[in-house]
């Protein structure tokens, strides 16, 4: 950890007083905030010196939700479809994908959403046989919450026309009952309990390259929200062993899709590159899928989507581990399990460690429920990015009376809500934090319409969600999140100065410099 002085620039403090031109940096904290000049004279002459040239400095972005294995698991060795916009596109992508690992014994990707088909419509098995007729595939849709596999995947399952589908889960059927090869929500477990799981060191290669690749977009503290037993244990080692170049917030989950018995609670751990202190849960699934548990039937299908649990079960596990001290994050995205898990966090009664509960995407909250959130101090995880990239969806799916609450950042601050900005990345493939807020400002989606325009936040209301908002999230805002002497040097030098920015040029704004810890962990 060299001593930095970085100065000449314009530094976003995120605390008071706002604004200053040079940061120094000691041991790995911030050591100073001031004025240039000051600054050059009272550092030591060891120190490496950046000069910023005018360029800004913002405290590194906090992605508060993302699935830093899944991202890696993308750019290591799963096929990639999310760009993919037609169902001869998945096939023949999948053919070409089998063919470059013939010995593979499962071909697993990620990424395609019907709505971006040409056909709008999920493949079928009918389709996936024809890429591969013997060797199993699994293609994960978008949003995680819903599968396509082929005939060869549900012959290794034992999934046949009499198989019942699990609690929370639907397994898609044609008209004589066969399935389709589409398996919603806990049915995924069906398919996940029979595929070989990755090894430790696939586990590790995936986090380091997705935390790199976060890094080169200044995200420096970052999420695994809802890690199974095996890669908890990876990430305890790699925190051991130095391996992890950002910081990352890991939420083990107790309820694993595919496993009959709850998870038991691991050991609460935290130290400066590796938190575990917080438990995921999945009360329902995504709207972009509708799979996510409404009111009312979706525009596009006479049904509600899907509530995950019994809901005496998620009591039940909720109440055990926040009376455990654990910080509980639950996925609830449709108005009805927002209604089942405000009226659970309700009933919990004082946290013993006086932590608040997050609620994670938080897509469709009533007026009625976003002031229940205040009241219970919950943290929301909501992802702006959705508006830009699965708007489409929203708009087909959604009801018009629910339209204008999706994702109602405005309304989530007014009301008193804390707001982490982030990006359940690999759900939307753009993970940059800039688009993100450029997607909160703007409120339009791909093809330009604006989706609940009033509920746009100001670009400084953004930043602040990307930055300080991630770090309450996470419980840690003693060390991060602002530019403050006392702090992590976990810095992004960045090419223009956002606040003063087009909206619309966020995303060509480069990260120059990323830094954690003071150490140039990134330079474009
Ligand atoms: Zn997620």
């Amino acid at each position: 950890m060299s001593d930095v002085l970085l100065y000449n620039g314009r530094v976003l403090t995120q605390a008071t007083p706002d604004v200053a031109t040079a940061v120094a940096v000691r041991d790995g904290r911030i050591a100073s905030v001031g004025a240039s000049a000051d600054l050059l004279r009272s550092v030591n002459g060891r120190a490496k010196r950046i000069d910023l040239g005018g360029r800004t400095v913002v405290p590194g972005f906090n992605d508060a939700h993302a699935h830093v294995w899944k991202i890696g698991h993308l750019l290591t060795s799963m096929l990639d479809l999310r760009r993919v916009t037609s169902i001869d596109a998945v096939v023949d992508a999948v053919r070409r994908f089998a063919d470059r690992a013939p010995d593979a014994a499962w071909v697993l990707g990620r990424g395609y959403n019907e709505a971006a088909m040409r056909e709008r419509r999920a493949p079928t098995r009918a389709d996936l046989d024809r890429a591969s007729p013997h060797v199993p595939v699994v293609l994960t849709r978008t949003c995680g919450h819903i599968i396509a596999v082929n005939s060869a995947a549900l012959a290794r399952a034992g999934i046949a026309a009499e198989t019942a589908a699990p609690v929370g889960g639907v397994i898609e059927r044609d008209e004589r009952g066969e399935p389709t090869g589409l398996l919603h929500e806990t049915a995924m477990g069906l398919i996940s309990r029979v595929v070989p799981p990755p090894t430790a060191g696939d586990y590790q290669a995936m986090i380091v390259a997705a935390l790199r690749h976060q890094l080169s977009l200044g995200i420096t503290s970052s999420s695994d929200c809802g890690v199974s037993p095996p890669l908890l244990s990876v990430y305890r080692a790699a925190d051991a062993n130095g391996a992890l170049p950002a910081r990352v917030n890991v939420m083990p989950l107790r309820r694993v899709d595919g496993v009959p018995a709850p998870v038991p609670l691991p050991e609460r751990y935290l130290s400066d590159m590796l938190r575990v202190d917080t438990i995921k849960f999945l009360a329902d699934g995504g709207l972009s899928g509708a799979t996510a548990a409404l009111s009312v039937n979706y525009r596009h299908t006479p049904h509600k989507g899907v509530l995950r649990f019994d809901r005496d079960e998620l009591e039940g596990l909720c109440r055990e581990t926040h009376d455990a001290g654990w910080r509980l994050a639950t996925h609830a995205i449709g108005d009805a399990a927002i209604d089942q898990m405000l009226g659970i966090y309700e009933g919990l009664g004082a946290h013993p460690r006086g932590l608040a509960h997050r609620i994670e995407h938080f897509g469709l909250p009533s007026a009625q429920q976003l002031a229940r959130a205040a009241a219970l101090r919950v943290i929301a995880a909501p992802q702006a990015i959705f508006i830009r990239s699965l708007g489409r969806n929203f708009r087909s799916y959604l009801p018009d009376a629910l339209l204008p609450r999706a994702y109602p950042i405005r309304a989530m601050l007014d009301a008193g809500v804390r707001v982490a900005l982030s990006s359940d990345a690999p759900v939307v493939e753009d993970d940059n934090p800039l688009a993100g807020m450029q997607a909160a400002i703007t409120r339009r989606d791909d093809e330009g319409h604006a989706i609940a325009p009033e509920q746009a936040i100001t670009v400084a209301e953004a930043l602040r969600a990307y930055t300080v908002g991630g770090a309450v999230a996470s419980g840690d805002e003693a060390n991060r999140g602002t530019i403050e002497p006392g702090k992590w040097a976990d810095l992004a030098v960045l090419s223009a100065n956002p606040l003063t920015a087009d909206p619309d040029a966020l995303p060509d704004i480069h990260v120059d410099i990323t830094i954690v810890a003071g150490d140039v962990v990134y330079e474009r």
